[in-house]
């Protein structure tokens, strides 16, 4: 088991998912009996404070390196200044999520399957988050009667046989609301498959008990995708809350995001793949960090992505290989030479699985990249980053001119 840190509650408290929730780091003074915070990690802390909520688990915290300010887990979750330094390619919905909400926090961008942000809250708030403009804000809180208007909202559309549960995260509801809302959902006829996503099993794995099991495996076909981004978070605990799911018949599958200094480099990715498959969770998607404002440091080159998929891809188990993708508003596009058509100076231009052009930004920056794309010229037709879409500036957002 990984350390209790000694004024960390009793054993059974530690244990107790709620009791993680309750005793949540969100003060420096907290941090501090964890690591050594530097005084740029502080005064990214008070910079950030009422701009993106930040918390952390006892638990998740406990895996902290105290003195590696550039330890991978420490890197997720805690502020950095570069969140507050200008970030001229963010923005704040790159996937125009928001336009492609029938009803509040329900997207619906595939004509099968939605994703449904039954929750805005979290364990923790991962610093580069994707819904940065929506996790732990008031705004985006779900009362009873809105999830029952994106209830509606499904049983109204025959057409979706998916329904993706994410937020937030939906495994902080009770068992009891959860088991309602499964239930619900089970009722639609033509809703053929109930997916998970969360981050629970990652941060707070005390959250995967017998009785939510005993809750899901009642709602079954469920599906589960978690979000493990180092071997360094394939703990004890983790292993047991994935094994307790796998017992319960759900499949569990992970997303990883690409992050710079975090899984960068093929030896990383490798060992979190594998390490993976030995507690029965199946690599699904390695996403490309999105253009959510404040999170440049963390976002890599596309061709460092495409040379990790290189090293993975016919060098392990095939099932430990997970499909790179670059989500866009016309969907999920796979990284591969396939799809992505070449270079355009900083823009990276693809086509997408619906056959329309995107133009990604993704400058080098001067570095060498490990793979080479072909240079192509920006084609007219290529979309990239919403047009008129909110710039990304810490405390408040400005459309940009033009
Ligand atoms: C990613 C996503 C899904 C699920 O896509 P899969 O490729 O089937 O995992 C569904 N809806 C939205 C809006 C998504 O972004
Ligand atoms: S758990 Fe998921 S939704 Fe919540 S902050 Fe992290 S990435 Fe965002």
């Amino acid at each position: 088991m990984t350390a209790r840190p000694q004024h960390n509650g009793s054993a059974a408290e530690w244990d107790d998912w709620r009791w993680q929730m309750r005793h949540r780091v969100d003060t420096v003074e907290a941090l501090e009996r964890y690591v050594r915070p530097t005084a740029s990690e502080r005064e990214a802390i008070e910079a950030t404070r009422g701009v993106f909520r930040w918390t952390i688990t006892p638990y998740y915290a406990s895996l902290m390196d105290p003195v590696d300010e550039r330890d991978p887990v420490r890197l997720q979750v805690v502020p950095q200044r570069a969140e507050v330094e200008p970030d001229i390619v963010g923005v704040v919905d790159p996937l125009d999520e928001g336009g492609h909400s029938p009803v509040k926090n329900l997207v619906h961008n595939y004509p099968d399957k939605v994703a449904f942000c039954v929750t805005s809250e979290c364990a923790v708030y991962c610093r580069y988050c994707l819904r940065k403009r929506m996790v732990g804000d008031a705004d985006f809180m779900m009362r009873k009667d809105e999830l029952r208007a994106g209830l509606d909202y499904l049983r109204a559309h025959p057409e979706i046989r998916d329904v993706l549960l994410t937020g937030g995260d939906p495994l902080v509801f009770s068992d009891q609301n959860l088991d309602w809302l499964l239930g619900e959902i089970r009722q639609i006829p033509h809703v053929e498959v109930v997916r998970l996503g969360s981050r629970l099993p990652v941060v707070n794995p005390m959250r995967i008990t017998d009785e939510l099991c005993a809750v899901l495996a009642r709602h079954h076909p469920v599906w589960l995708n978690t979000h493990f981004n180092h071997p360094k978070e394939l703990t004890p605990e983790a292993r047991a809350a994935c094994a307790r799911l796998a017992d319960a018949g759900v499949p569990v599958g992970n997303q990883t995001v690409l992050l710079a200094g975090v899984n960068d480099d093929a030896e990383t990715m490798r060992a979190l793949c594998e390490g993976l498959v030995t507690m029965r969770v199946r690599p699904y998607y390695l996403y490309q960090a999105q253009l959510i404002g404040g999170t440049a440091h963390l976002r890599t080159p596309i061709e460092t992505g495409m040379a990790i998929m290189r090293e993975l891809r016919g060098h392990t188990s095939g099932f430990a290989v997970p499909t790179y993708v670059l989500d866009t508003p016309d969907g999920k596009v796979p990284l591969t030479r396939d799809y992505v058509l070449g270079r355009a100076g900083d823009w990276v231009v693809m086509e997408t699985t619906r056959g329309t052009l995107w133009a990604e930004p993704n400058p080098l920056d001067g570095a060498a990249p490990p793979v080479h794309l072909p240079e192509v010229e920006m084609p007219d037709e290529a979309r990239t980053v919403p047009t008129g879409a909110p710039r990304f500036v810490y405390g408040e957002t400005a459309t940009p001119p033009g």
